[in-house]
């Protein structure tokens, strides 16, 4: 395969790059034109021809999920997640800092589509560059007129605020994140009704993530046609692949979806530290399961690695040689997600609780003779059973772990039944 080009990714290393001027001397806004000069169906006709699904975990169809809005409803939203809390995860934060006015350009292009005219940008509360570079954008755009009233003479009218979360990587769940943004609590709503039902103050809405509109514009200037012959049957487009861990080079790496997950390690991210040889991977951020070694020939997409029994969540690639201990992997990643649970369901609050417990003693050589079947046993009491999917995503690792190492969970049990 020729050398991808970068599209989502080609300005984030340019001086300047999250400046207006940078963005407008490379071609900026152009898409904007383009799509205020077709009618709102026709953009949204075009997304869906794409194939472009979001890229925020779920991977739902973005075009579809426009057109889930109700035509005749009075008001109108769309919500902007960039609260990415993810393990391993750190795309939109780069895009975001970098590149601004690329995923700006989206959500105004969004927004004409889907008939708002209020966007609401959440950014995860530790991002301090991300929340300036946001709000510096929006002020240039309203500036320029790519904001406000008759938005280059087209008639559309729309406003952006930007508003930031305090860090609970719960409020990255699209109910969660709009409650934390009607000021309270961030907590899960049940679904049905989706927010393109009943969203933000009861009004239609959709919740689009960073990557995902970052993508718009491109459809739009180069076509459909174009996107769709990026990818995979059912992947379509360029993705962000995070790659961390025991590697060479960690770092964003922007190719097509559909590219080998070795391909990814070895000759973009430098193959693994020291020589070594990789013992697990997490293909889509940690509440994706494992793969072993002998998996990463893997295309990274929805279709394959679902597949093969992972998923590609939010395309966070995390790499563990053959030093890593396991035990510690599924207990660390374990009390991270009880210590981010929301408390409202009782499988997610208190299994959580029960795994780590387990987890923890198995680590210091504690475990008993029944904790692997005990750990097993929770992790099927709540894995798909929460009212979230934080709690199945918290079963994953305990799982995985369990059954592609159990021989180190096993030895570690016999550690505390020789003592
Ligand atoms: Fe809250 Fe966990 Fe239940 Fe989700 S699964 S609603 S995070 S307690």
């Amino acid at each position: 395969m020729a050398e991808w080009e970068p599209v989502l990714l080609a300005n984030v290393h340019r001086p300047n790059s999250e400046k207006i001027g940078t963005y407008l001397a490379h071609g900026g806004y152009q898409a904007l034109r383009k799509a205020l000069s077709m009618s709102p169906e026709a953009v949204v006709a075009e997304v869906k021809a794409s194939g472009l699904r979001g890229r925020g975990g779920a991977g739902f169809p973005t075009g579809v999920k426009w057109g889930f809005l109700p035509p005749d409803a009075p008001v109108k939203y769309l919500a902007v997640n960039t609260d990415e809390g993810e393990p391993g995860t750190f795309k939109d934060r780069l895009i975001v800092e970098r590149d601004p006015h690329a995923i700006l350009e989206g959500v105004i292009i969004a927004a004409y589509a889907i008939g708002a005219h209020r966007a609401f940008v959440y950014i995860r509360g530790e991002f301090f560059l991300g929340v300036k570079r946001w709000i510096k954008a929006i002020a240039d755009a309203y500036q320029h007129g790519f904001l406000g009233k008759d938005i280059l003479g087209s008639g559309f009218d729309l406003d952006v605020s930007v508003h930031r979360g305090a860090g609970a990587y719960i409020c990255g769940e699209e109910t969660a994140m709009l409650e934390s943004l009607e000021g309270k609590r961030g907590q899960p709503r049940l679904k049905p009704p989706y927010p393109a039902q009943v969203g933000l103050w009861g009004r239609p809405t959709i919740v689009q993530n960073v990557e995902t509109l970052a993508n718009v514009p491109h459809i739009i200037l180069r076509g459909a046609a174009w996107y769709a012959s990026i990818g995979t049957e059912q992947s379509k487009g360029p993705k962000i692949f995070c790659v961390s861990g025991h590697v060479n080079r960690p770092g964003n790496y922007e190719l097509p979806l559909g590219t080998p997950l070795r391909e990814i390690i070895e000759k973009y991210a430098g193959g693994v530290r020291y020589g070594r040889h990789i013992k697990a991977v997490i293909p889509g951020g940690v509440s994706t399961p494992m793969l072993t070694a002998r998996q990463i020939d893997v295309p990274m997409a929805f279709e394959t690695l679902a597949a093969a029994g992972s998923a590609l969540g939010t395309g966070a690639v995390i790499v563990m040689d053959e030093t890593t201990d396991m035990v510690e992997v599924a207990r660390r990643i374990t009390d991270f997600f009880v210590h981010e649970s929301c408390g409202a369901c009782v499988p997610c609050r208190l299994g959580g609780f029960r795994m780590l417990e387990r987890l923890e003693a198995i680590a210091r050589g504690r475990g008993r003779p029944d904790d692997l079947a005990k750990l097993e046993s929770l992790a099927r009491g709540i894995s798909g059973l929460t009212f979230c999917p934080l709690g199945t995503g918290m079963c994953e690792p305990v799982l995985s772990g369990l059954a592609l190492y159990r021989d180190e969970f096993v030895a570690r049990l016999n550690t505390a039944a020789k003592r």
